[in-house]
């Protein structure tokens, strides 16, 4: 019988899920009582534990349903709140708490609120029962309050007042039963009587003979009749007050002593806070037990509507959060693994060597051929220092320009080349990452997006402080000595050549369109007027003068031609030297910097690549996939589910898939009840 009723719930549970069209209900017991009319002890008498907010000022502004689990494996009661994630609460004063903030929730003034709570409390002394604490509806429907507010109160607890719900209706026996506001808002709902139990509180506050009228009276019939309890026993000492399921053990023990003292007077009626629970579960059980074969037939039709959908806009094709999860994070770890046979070995030598040719430029740039910027440029400056022509001139025994080779040469090497390569790889992959993400169904996610860059960037920093270690320490003998070979050299010396020769086509490419832009002829009157300002030896007062006749804009335009016009010559003196036969020898290096300062970039590259290649490229490829899978695991069904809705497609796919799914389920569940039921009804005939 327990096990029927504990079913019903849980299907009642699963519908409650389903947001049908046609409000697809099971039966639950709905407590109503005016304020001190003893509801909350009646609720509290059944549960075993004082859980229930106290106060006067509105503390009830949600519904509570509360669900109660006989629990026979447990020592004590423990409570769970399912929306809040909140399980095995065994400490009922927080409880309490929460309740009370639950509630609080709802601002003053707007009295109520349809949001109900859910409370689940399992123990081994509860019967199996669903029940609802309503808001202070009497009470509230007694104050003066505004129509509006009257109107709110009413739809939401009309609602739960509705067949087939039980109401379970609480008055005190100190107070008319004329004027029990319970009776009277269960007569509107339930005007024949046929769902209401009527629970008759504080009968040891009157005398037992009157107490008989109120449990027998016939002028409020009901058919399931009145229930007289004492759910509160008066103090007996205030030093040794009972606490928790002390209490209400002391509490029914006074019950039960006061029934027995007054047995004649109570004879044929029903008390007891036992005999409540009792025909609370036999109630409950039987109303449910006719609400299933309606409710049924309503599923049964909510179901096949659902599943024509499904079938119509998604072809019955399966889909939940967590597999468009696992689909979406498989065409990233994919999209990886294509991108590791496109970006190995040669591609990360070639990403450092282009690196590291820029670095060598600058070096050059700023050592030898220091020609001054033109942002730096006062406009005085103008010859090559020191003169690349004494470079050509220079002897082997020329200290200066061995030492300044050395200083160019210890520049690259000491230039913290481990943290540099690590650091340029690194940057590389994330934002290939981001690529990669922007391709797939991740790309408007941005939970899932930080999940997969945090994934690479994990494995990374793991990998990073000992990959830029050990690439420095790789390269340190190149600090102190660097031999090459005479096929180095000449290998150096070709590519010293092609980079120059790219760097004069830039350099050639940005001054013609700059000529494009300001005019070939206004261009070379620029030029020749910078170059007049230069050499002259006017004073400040005429160049401004002078300047005049050129916006600022166009001076400024005037000497970047200027600079690109010597680098151009610079780049063209450069490359006739280094493909003059004096560079063809590695013994002339100091004289050709710009082929030792490649040769080094090029030995700094080869060993540097050996390591960021095992270490943190092949370490990425191997291990980013699998803490991808780790941070997917990490997260909570309420995680994934709210990313697969970020989607609206994805949304009412994975709805209407749950949706069909708990109709499904509720479907099953009532089909087993309706066949124990079958099966219990003629065994119940032979007894
Ligand atoms: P609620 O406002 O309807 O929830 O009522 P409570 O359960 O808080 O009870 C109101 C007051 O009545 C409290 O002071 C209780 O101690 C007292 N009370 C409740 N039930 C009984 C009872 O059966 N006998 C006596 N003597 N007092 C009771």
């Amino acid at each position: 019988m327990l096990n029927l009723t504990r079913q019903m719930i849980e299907i009642r549970n699963i519908l409650a899920k389903v947001d049908t069209s046609n409000n697809i209900r099971l039966p639950s017991i709905v407590v109503i009582g005016s304020q001190s009319s003893g509801k909350s002890s009646v609720l509290e008498a059944i549960v075993g534990q004082e859980f229930l907010p106290k106060g006067s000022n509105m503390v009830t502004r949600r519904p509570i349903e509360l669900t109660l689990v006989n629990s026979p494996e447990l020592a004590a009661e423990v409570a769970d709140f399912p929306a809040l994630q909140m399980n095995n609460i065994t400490d009922f004063t927080s409880v309490q708490k929460l309740l009370y903030d639950l509630n609080m929730q709802v601002p003053a003034h707007e009295c109520i609120s349809a949001d109900p709570i859910q409370l689940i409390i399992k123990s081994p002394r509860v019967p199996d029962l669903s029940l609802v604490d309503l808001p202070g509806y009497i009470q509230v429907e007694a104050a003066d309050q505004p129509m509006e507010l009257k109107k709110k109160i009413k739809i939401v607890c009309d609602k739960y007042l509705e067949s087939p719900n039980i109401i379970l209706a609480i008055s005190a026996a100190d107070v008319d039963l004329a004027n029990s506001a319970a009776i009277r808002a269960a007569k509107m709902a339930d005007s024949r009587g046929e769902r209401t139990i009527g629970v008759i509180t504080k009968i040891d506050l009157v005398d037992p003979t009157r107490a008989r009228e109120i449990l027998t009276n016939k002028k409020y019939p009901l058919k399931m009749g009145y229930v007289g309890v004492v759910t509160k026993a008066p103090q007996q000492s205030i030093f040794r007050k009972p606490t928790g399921f002390q209490a209400f053990v002391s509490q029914q023990n006074f019950e039960r002593q006061y029934f027995k003292e007054n047995k004649e007077e109570f004879q044929g009626t029903s008390v007891g806070t036992r005999l409540l629970k009792k025909r609370l579960m036999k109630v409950l059980e039987k109303s449910m037990a006719s609400s299933l074969r309606p409710t049924y037939m309503l599923v049964q039709q909510e179901l096949e509507e659902t599943s024509y959908k499904f079938k119509v806009e998604f072809n019955d094709r399966s889909l939940t959060p967590e597999t468009y999860l696992a689909g979406s994070i498989d065409t990233v770890k994919v999209a990886v693994k294509e991108f590791s046979e496109r970006f190995g070995r040669p591609e990360l030598r070639s990403l450092l060597r282009s690196e590291l040719d820029q670095r060598c430029l600058e070096l050059l740039a700023e050592r030898y051929w220091n020609k001054p910027s033109p942002a730096n440029s006062t406009g005085s400056e103008h010859l090559i220092e020191p003169n690349l022509q004494e470079l050509q001139h220079a002897t082997l025994n020329d200290l200066y320009w061995v030492r300044k080779l050395d200083l160019a040469t210890s520049s690259l090497t000491k230039s913290g080349v481990g943290r540099m390569s690590t650091l340029l790889i690194t940057h590389a992959l994330l934002s290939e990452i981001d690529n990669i993400v922007d391709n797939t169904t991740l790309r408007g996610h941005p939970m899932a997006r930080n999940v997969v860059k945090e994934s690479a960037q994990s494995v990374l920093n793991g990998k990073f402080f000992s990959t830029a270690d050990q690439v420095e320490n790789c390269i340190k003998p190149y600090k102190y000595e660097i031999e090459l070979e005479d096929r180095e050299w000449a290998l150096s010396r070709e590519h010293s050549i092609m980079l120059l020769k790219e760097e004069l086509r830039q350099c050639t490419e940005t001054y013609n369109e700059l000529k494009k832009q300001v005019g070939g002829r206004k261009l070379s009157q620029l030029v020749s007027y910078l170059e007049e300002q230069n050499n002259s030896k006017q004073d400040q007062q005429q160049q401004q003068h002078e300047n005049l006749n050129f916006s600022y804009a166009l001076i400024k335009r005037g000497k970047e031609a200027m600079f690109l016009k010597d680098r151009t010559e610079l780049l063209k003196f450069r490359i006739q030297a280094l493909k003059s036969s004096q560079c063809k020898f590695k013994e002339n290096k100091y004289k050709c910097p710009e082929i030792f300062l490649d040769a080094v970039a090029e030995k700094l590259t080869q060993t540097a690549v050996l390591f960021l290649n095992v270490e943190l490229l092949s370490d990425f490829y191997y291990n980013f996939p699998r803490e991808l899978d780790i941070k997917i695991s990490n997260l909570t069904k309420e995680q994934i589910e709210l990313f697969a809705k970020e989607d609206p497609k994805v949304k009412r796919h994975v709805e209407i898939q749950q949706r069909k799914e708990l109709l499904e389920l509720a479907m099953n569940k009532i089909e087993d009840v309706l066949a124990l039921q079958k099966y219990k009804a003629p065994l119940a005939s032979n007894n």
